[in-house]
């Protein structure tokens, strides 16, 4: 097989004009062109008078040496890279009726549900706990609080129950993690088998949309149940039992087991406790808890486990009619069909020293409540596969430092500083809001003029639309200042960043925009380090992973880093070594 990389075609090209393409190029006749798979499919919009589609193609070619000899002088012409994923072991002892207890996986987001799945795939038959509902129970719960039906329930919402936070969001699957081993490729090969869109495989920019993903979790779910595995929910996750560790002798680094990894630590998990008060023995335990599980967090600390402080951004998030951002997106070839609704990625680095960047642009979404504790306001984004509603969103945030975050917290390196920052502004968006879930809002005109809205006024309906836009965050919106939920640094830096935008989107920072609140769940705001074997530095048998540790930001490096961690927990029990190297860091913040 061969890759043939960089071929440019028309973006109105059918499947025999692509063929026609590549024989062309390579200067065949059509008969020595026996297979061949799309790879990757880009847009190359540089030249926005002549957008194309750029492909990455595998070929089965049935040539003669000439014709290969002088093939292999093409640039873009190289032999197929394998991109298999290989397991790293299977486990024949532990069937039904081992005795030692089955690894444990808290957490059923995309970290926890990939690891539980390469677990059972390997024959551990896990174990997952999670806090939430099943998908279907925790949509109806999400939904009805959205359209007022329901009240707002802690334990089922956008961030907790199965399929973790990305469940209901825009189901973007970028990354620029490095992939040596093909952990993203498995990822995207066991989606596509639990029913999401196969073309996931070879776009550019791929995305599967919230109800697909509702599918796709259930699909997850059942593969692991077929494995062996077990998946308990309403099962939250409230204590781990620890032994202590003899101590290292003084001077000594720490003895190492090349089977289990360093000896660092002082404590081993031994168990992990349930709200309901029921104890799981455990070996080992993967804690893929997400970046709101602030009780989690607290109870780690409270049980010595090493966790630290870790920036994140603090925003706003904006709405544009989407054919605004198609227009400066794909110029005149704005609503072609095989293009959809375009996407944009914007970083301004301001004057005070901070930097404003877009996050988690959703093309055709709707601004969503994202807030897992009551008495608290968050927005987040997502859209329907289709991406056709009529608003482009985006959140618009700004890089915190730990000094930020330091004087909301209990004295001086408080793990859970930012914690207490994301609080504190949630608070105040809430409060903005009316205190009944409603998100404060305003148009981009009065946030740069520095304009009093009318606090408390919700336009018609509790609905804030301008001439050109309605608000699409469905609890409802109130007319407020907004910069009354930011830190003056976030606001004067965001009121910078508007206007500067301009230069990539016309029309970014015009005056109906429309501008909601607060955006502060943008990655973790803490980090549970790791050592080589991926496990907790000071705690034996847990294994910190996915976003919530601060090792993942995003749907797809989530996944990633399950699959990392199952290879870890697999080595340990299999008593492999551990190959040596990183801590497996696989983040990249959509
Ligand atoms: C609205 C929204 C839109 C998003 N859009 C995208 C996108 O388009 N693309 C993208 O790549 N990323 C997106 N993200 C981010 C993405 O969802 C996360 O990066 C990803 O889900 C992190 O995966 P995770 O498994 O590490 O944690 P999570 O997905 O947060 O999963 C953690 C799970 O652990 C459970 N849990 C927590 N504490 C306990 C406990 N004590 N006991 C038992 N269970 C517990 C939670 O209920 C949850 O199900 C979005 C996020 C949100 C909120």
């Amino acid at each position: 097989m061969f890759r043939l990389s960089e071929l440019k075609v028309p973006l109105d090209h059918s499947a025999d004009e692509l063929r026609q393409a590549v024989l062309a190029r390579l200067g065949l006749p059509a008969e020595a062109l026996l297979g061949m798979e799309v790879v990757k499919r880009s847009i190359d919009a540089r030249c926005r008078s002549a957008i194309q589609f750029s492909y990455s193609l595998d070929l089965e070619l049935d040539c003669g040496a000439r014709v290969r000899r002088r093939l292999a002088h093409d640039p873009q012409l190289r032999p197929s890279p394998d991109r298999t994923y290989r397991f790293v072991g299977r486990a024949p002892g532990d069937g039904p009726g081992c005795s030692r207890p089955r690894p444990i996986v808290i957490g059923a987001g995309p970290c926890g549900y990939f690891a539980a799945l390469l677990l059972a795939q390997m024959g551990f038959r896990p174990l997952l706990l999670e806090r939430g509902k099943p998908v279907k129970e925790r949509s109806a719960d999400t939904f009805g609080f959205w359209r007022g039906q329901r009240p707002f329930d802690p334990e089922s919402n956008v961030q907790f129950g199965e399929g973790g936070a990305g469940t209901f969001s825009d189901g973007k699957l970028y990354s620029q993690v490095r992939d040596p081993q093909h952990h993203g490729r498995k990822v995207l090969e066991e989606l596509v088998a639990c029913g999401a869109n196969p073309d996931i495989l070879h776009l550019h920019r791929p995305h599967i949309g919230t109800f697909k993903l509702a599918t796709v979790v259930r699909g997850l779910r059942a593969r692991i149940e077929a494995l062996g595995g077990e998946i308990r929910f309403e099962a939250r996750v409230v204590g781990i039992e620890t032994t202590a560790l003899e101590p290292p002798a003084s001077g000594n680094q720490g003895s190492r087991d090349p089977f289990v990894g360093d000896r660092m630590g002082h404590q081993r998990v031994v168990g992990v406790r349930l709200a309901d008060g029921t104890v799981l023995a455990a070996e080992q335990v993967v804690l893929a808890v997400g970046h709101s599980a602030r009780d989690t967090f607290a109870m780690l600390q409270a049980r010595g486990v090493a966790i630290e402080a870790k920036p994140f951004s603090i925003g706003l998030r904006i709405e544009h009619p989407q054919p605004l951002i198609d227009r400066a997106r794909w110029g005149a070839f704005a609503g072609h069909p095989r293009l959809g609704a375009a996407e944009y990625k914007l970083v301004h680095h301001c004057s005070n020293g901070r930097s404003v960047y877009s996050f988690c642009m959703c093309p055709g979404g709707l601004v969503v409540a994202a807030a897992s504790e009551p008495g608290h306001l968050v927005t987040n984004g997502m859209s329907q596969h289709s991406r056709n509603e009529r608003n482009a969103n985006s959140g618009i945030v700004v890089g915190l430092e730990l000094s930020d975050l330091e004087p909301y917290g209990c004295g001086a390196n408080d793990p859970l500083a930012g914690v207490a920052f994301q609080r504190h502004w949630e608070a105040k968006a809430f409060a903005l809001g009316g205190s009944t879930y409603r998100a404060p809002c305003q148009r981009v005109g009065d946030f740069l003029s520095g304009t009093q809205a009318s606090p408390g006024n919700p336009g018609s309906h509790g609905e804030r639309s301008s001439p050109l836009l309605q608000a699409s965050y469905a609890p409802g919106v109130i007319e407020a200042n907004l910069e009354a939920c930011l830190p003056d640094f976030a606001a004067a830096a965001i009121r910078e960043a508007l206007p500067a935008f301009e230069r990539s989107i016309p029309g970014f920072s015009m005056a109906d925009a429309l501008l909601t609140g607060v955006e502060t769940r943008t990655s973790s705001p803490v980090r549970i380090p790791r050592g080589e074997n991926l496990q907790s530095i000071n705690t034996q048998g847990l294994y910190p992973a996915g976003e919530g540790a601060g090792y993942a930001g995003g749907i797809l490096s989530a996944g990633i880093d399950g699959i990392k961690v199952a290879e870890a927990v697999a080595l340990t029990r299999l008593r492999l070594p551990h190959p040596g190297g990183s801590n497996g860091s696989a983040c990249d913040p959509t």
